[in-house]
């Protein structure tokens, strides 16, 4: 062993939850440290597997452990609180045993996963994440991948975790032949001896570093929770294990619940309650479309009655209460529908002119900017609509500003 290397016992027995180790190094001051121990039971962040948390505790000191990294050398990162521990000091480590042991679930369960899924498909998995309450893999699945197959892999990786099978850790200086060619997936190069395998039974030999359960029992349940295409090769598949599994079903069921419960009619499938929901949706959008087109044609007549006729064009000049958008679409509607027709809406920071096409010698766009000269602002379009805002006056002064325009141009 090197001067500094901190024994493994995560790896001699990852069931230890408690045990003293001695202080090789202390860095950092005061509020965050890091701590190299001479042994651990923390396991350093790395294959996917998060790091452990606990406790150190020394006399007249504790350390919370938030983050443990490092190979050779262990380190262990955290909040300090008491005095300043020193080299040589004894201490006792404890870990988060609940986090750990979940996570020793998860490890092993995606093992299982990875192996089924490769048995039936040919499926490599090329990437593997733990997170706080599911983990996810990435496989090179070629296909579409659906529900169906996907529960066809959970059944076959549940019936290995109810299956009662052992899982053995075999340690090797050196790959023997019969146990490379078995291998779920070829030893990378970074990998330097002593080579740990993880072996499933007669369901998965692959090497790895993480923590994992002795029996595949203790994994409890494998649930797929979600999959998706992640890139033209690759899906990603998120699933659970243990009470990660159940607190994430739980979760799922309740927003469930609670959707339906919402909807009109509470009976299931909430597929067909959203289905139903969102053609009432489009039915009303529907309604609400007819019904403004009734108001525009309402409207437009009264607007055009009171229009002021110059040159023969019918000058109709209004403000609206709606915003823009709105105010265009209606403008152009009316101004669509009545041949010979000129209207300029103004509203809330906005004035629009649109004209009738037949109403030649008159550009909406050129009729605008010299209103504009005058009120200030800027705008454009073209000769048929034109848009302004930011002028200094108010909307009945935009209005009349761009309607006296307008006359000029149909007088001359
Ligand atoms: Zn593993």
């Amino acid at each position: 062993m090197k001067v500094n290397e901190t024994e493994k016992l995560f790896y001699s027995d990852p069931y230890l939850r408690e045990t003293k180790a001695r202080i090789l190094k202390v860095a950092g001051d005061g509020g965050r440290i890091r701590l190299l121990l001479d042994r651990t039971i923390f396991y350093p962040e790395g294959g996917g597997q998060p790091s452990d948390r606990g406790v150190i505790e020394g006399d007249g000191f504790r350390l919370r452990v938030e983050h443990v990294h490092g190979k050779d050398e262990v380190w262990h990162e955290g909040v300090l609180e008491g005095r300043m521990p020193e080299e040589g000091e004894e201490v006792r480590l404890s870990i988060d045993w609940e986090w750990r042991y979940e996570n020793m679930r998860a490890h092993t369960g995606q093992h299982i996963l990875s192996a089924i899924i490769k048995g039936l498909y040919g499926a490599e998995t090329t990437g593997f994440q733990i997170f706080p309450d599911h983990c996810k893999i990435e496989i090179d699945y070629r296909g579409e991948l659906g529900w169906d197959v996907v529960t066809r892999i959970e059944e076959l990786a549940n019936e290995v975790v109810w299956g009662d099978v052992e899982v053995e850790i075999e340690v090797y200086d050196e790959l023997p032949g019969e146990v490379e060619r078995r291998l779920r997936k070829t030893l990378s190069e970074k990998v330097k001896p002593p080579i740990r395998v993880v072996r499933i039974g007669n369901v998965d030999v692959t090497p790895c570093g993480g923590t994992h359960v002795r029996n595949t029992r203790e994994i409890g349940l494998i649930k797929v929770l979600r999959f998706y295409r992640k890139s033209r090769k690759l899906w990603r598949v998120e699933f659970a294990t243990g009470k990660r599994a159940l607190r994430s079903l739980n979760e799922i069921l309740e927003d469930y619940w609670r959707s339906l419960d919402g909807m009109p009619n509470k009976n299931r499938p909430l597929v067909e309650r959203v289905g139903e929901v969102m053609g009432e949706l489009e039915s009303r959008e529907r309604l609400i479309d007819e019904l403004r087109r009734e108001l525009w044609s309402w409207k437009g007549k009264a607007l055009l009655d009171r229009a002021e006729e110059v040159g023969g064009v019918k000058v109709v000049a209004h403000v609206d209460d709606a915003d823009m958008k709105d105010a265009q679409a209606f403008a152009v509607h009316l101004v669509d529908k009545n041949p010979g027709t000129v209207a300029v809406v103004g509203g809330r920071k906005y004035v629009l002119i649109a004209r009738n096409k037949d109403v030649e010698g008159l550009s909406a766009v050129e009729v605008l900017r010299r209103a504009l000269k005058r009120i200030g602002g800027g705008g454009g379009g073209s000769d048929n609509l034109a848009k302004g805002g930011g002028f200094r006056v108010s909307p009945e002064e935009a209005v009349s500003a761009v309607v006296e325009e307008v006359k000029k141009v149909l007088m001359s």
